[in-house]
């Protein structure tokens, strides 16, 4: 049975993945567990374990502080699922200035997964990839021009 994994603060901002938002918004846990959720969707299990130098126990989630995204341990991934939002007011979206949305619409336009719906690769938005309009999202392919390391 599925329960949830609290990474307590220090944990999150400890996460690579987490090293820009802390830097834009400061050690808010909801911020930085949202991006810890959008880094790992559909990621390998290891990945987490290898970043947070320890295992994690079947069955394990990953809460995301803003809105209904939650990691379920899915075999060797994780999988986005939807639950009940939180109820205090999530922190404002930060969009991302015109020109980085310029340019990584740019990069979609020209990588032939784009389609109606938007990035068909990152699929549903609330995984927070592949929207170049928020500026904490990332192209699922790292295709953008401000793109993170694989
Ligand atoms: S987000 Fe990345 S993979 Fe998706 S359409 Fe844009 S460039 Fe392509």
């Amino acid at each position: 049975m599925a329960h949830l994994l609290s990474l307590d603060l220090a944990s999150l901002a400890a996460l690579p993945c987490c090293a820009a938002t802390l830097h834009a918004k400061g050690q808010h846990p909801r911020y930085l567990a949202d991006a810890a959720a959008r880094h790992y969707a559909h990621r390998d299990l290891a990945a987490l374990e290898h970043d947070l130098g320890r295992s994690l126990p079947d069955g394990a989630t990953i809460a995301a502080g803003i809105g209904t995204l939650t990691l379920l341990r899915h075999e060797v991934l994780w999988n986005p699922v939807h639950v009940a939002p939180q109820a205090d007011p999530a922190p404002a979206r930060r969009l991302a200035s015109a020109e980085l949305q310029s340019a990584r619409l740019a990069a979609c336009v020209t990588c032939g997964r784009l389609g109606e719906g938007g990035c068909e690769v990152a699929g549903c938005r609330c995984t927070g990839m592949g929207d170049p309009t928020a500026l904490l999202s990332r192209c699922p392919l790292n295709r953008w021009p401000d793109s993170e390391p694989i």
